[in-house]
């Protein structure tokens, strides 16, 4: 693209676009992207970067994959979009014939919508209607885990981190929901009695009001990517179960792979009373996000008052995003993908884990194809995301964490160069700002 072209749509987007969570005004650049294939972002200006994020989670498979792109393709030919009242289609139908086999056992009803932060809501609603067809109305509230995300929306928003999260903004807004200790019982280690306190209190002195604890299963992504014990979640299952409280987890970002299991909650082997899952459902191509439930729960809703279940998005089930769903889902089948995610996984540890030893550095974590370091101090994103294009490298960190989700497909010289930058350019940031 010529230097003009792109002046001109930096300019625009300056003077008219919002970026996630950013200033309209004076907000740090943002790089113009021309194109992306397999593990490469190329910037218009030329300037190739290796992808150490997935786009969040989603491009598990890398960009402009033949075989996603075809399925699109194809579904194009037929229908991009069709009214899911009253009518359905065959991407809608196999994406969820297939859903059902691949995640635990239970989960057999499926609610289709546009993204995970709708997903949550949806789940949120499942379980306040589970309860109100039980005849205990008084069960709507929700318990969740401190540094928790779980999406934007106002019903998501109530079980995010309150401090993270900036209740205090929205307070007069958002409905009030409980909160426990995240877990500080890591990964690997066993949990005991004071880890889950904080839960099982909760649990037995607000049970009667209680629809559901909701939590991000192993993996806390966006509230401090912290990697926490299974025996937790296998002792939250069944705290859950003596208090007759509906389990929620939100495999947004865990599922399909990225933890080293199909689903996180593997790890546990527990299997929840709700499931949501989304980002790389299609493997970055479209948004497309699901809530699963048991027949239970699905049941109960549709034996309730009004007898149907109160949630209908205008695109629920576009086939386009069903029909690269499913591709996405059928290819991960085919590849090696656990291979991959525990070769990623070595490499990450074997790269990362020196830069243990820098003054900067406060932890480094790996788990699966998930590596992070966290820092002592947060970083200056405009000179850091500066630093990192420079290096050839996309990495976009929030606050005191840097960290590397690449497509499953990254090789490893690219994962080791992507490993090499992040820790030469985090050793450079001045001590003057720590
Ligand atoms: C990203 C994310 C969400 C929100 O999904 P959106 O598609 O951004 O609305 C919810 N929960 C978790 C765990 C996530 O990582």
């Amino acid at each position: 693209m010529n230097l003009v072209d792109i002046k001109h749509l930096e300019q625009v987007d300056a003077n008219h676009i919002w970026h996630p969570y950013s200033a309209m005004h004076g907000g740090n650049p943002v790089y113009v992207v021309e194109s992306a294939k397999g593990t490469r972002i190329k910037l218009a200006d030329g300037r190739e970067l290796i992808d150490g994020m997935s786009s969040w989670w989603c491009a598990m498979h890398g960009y402009n994959h033949p075989v996603l792109n075809q399925a699109v393709h194809d579904q194009l030919g037929n229908m991009s979009h069709v009214m899911f009242g009253g009518l359905t289609h065959a991407p809608a139908v196999k994406l969820i014939e297939k859903l059902v086999e691949i995640t635990p056992e239970p989960l057999a009803s499926v609610f289709l919508s546009d993204s995970g932060s709708v997903s949550v809501d949806v789940a949120m609603k499942m379980a306040i209607q589970y309860w109100h067809a039980k005849d205990k109305p008084s069960k709507y509230r929700f318990v969740s885990l401190r540094n928790g995300y779980h999406g934007d929306t106002f019903g998501a928003m109530s079980v995010c981190d309150p401090v993270n999260g900036m209740h205090s903004l929205f307070s007069n807004v958002l409905v009030k929901q409980f909160f426990v200790d995240s877990p500080d019982c890591k990964f690997g280690e066993p949990c005991s009695e004071p880890d889950i306190a904080s839960l099982s209190n909760l649990l037995k002195t607000h049970q009667d009001d209680i629809a559901a604890v909701i939590l991000e299963p192993i993996v806390q992504g966006a509230g401090g990517m912290r990697f926490y014990s299974a025996d937790y979640l296998k002792q939250a299952r069944l705290l859950c179960d003596l208090y007759d409280v509906l389990l929620i987890t939100d495999e947004i970002a865990t599922g399909f792979g990225r933890t080293g299991k199909l689903f996180a909650c593997e790890h546990a082997d527990i299997s929840p009373d709700i499931m949501c899952i989304g980002k790389s459902l299609t493997g970055g191509y479209m948004t497309l996000a699901a809530t699963l439930t048991t027949l239970d729960v699905s049941r109960t809703i549709d034996q309730g008052i009004p007898g149907v279940f109160m949630h209908g998005p205008t695109f629920m089930a576009n086939p386009l995003a069903c029909a690269v769903a499913l591709a996405s889902i059928l290819l991960l089948e085919e590849t090696q993908w656990l291979e991959q995610v525990r070769s990623i996984e070595l490499i990450l540890k074997l790269n990362l884990r020196p830069f243990e030893s820098y003054i900067q550095v406060k932890d480094v974590r790996v788990l699966g194809a998930i590596g992070v370091i966290e820092l002592h101090e947060p970083v200056n994103m405009k000179w850091i995301t500066e630093q990192f294009v420079k290096s050839g490298v996309w990495v976009r960190p929030f606050g005191r964490l840097v960290y590397l989700m690449p497509p499953f497909i990254i090789n490893e010289a690219d994962l080791t160069a992507l490993c090499q930058a992040v820790g030469r350019i985090v050793n450079k940031i001045p001590s003057s700002v720590l």
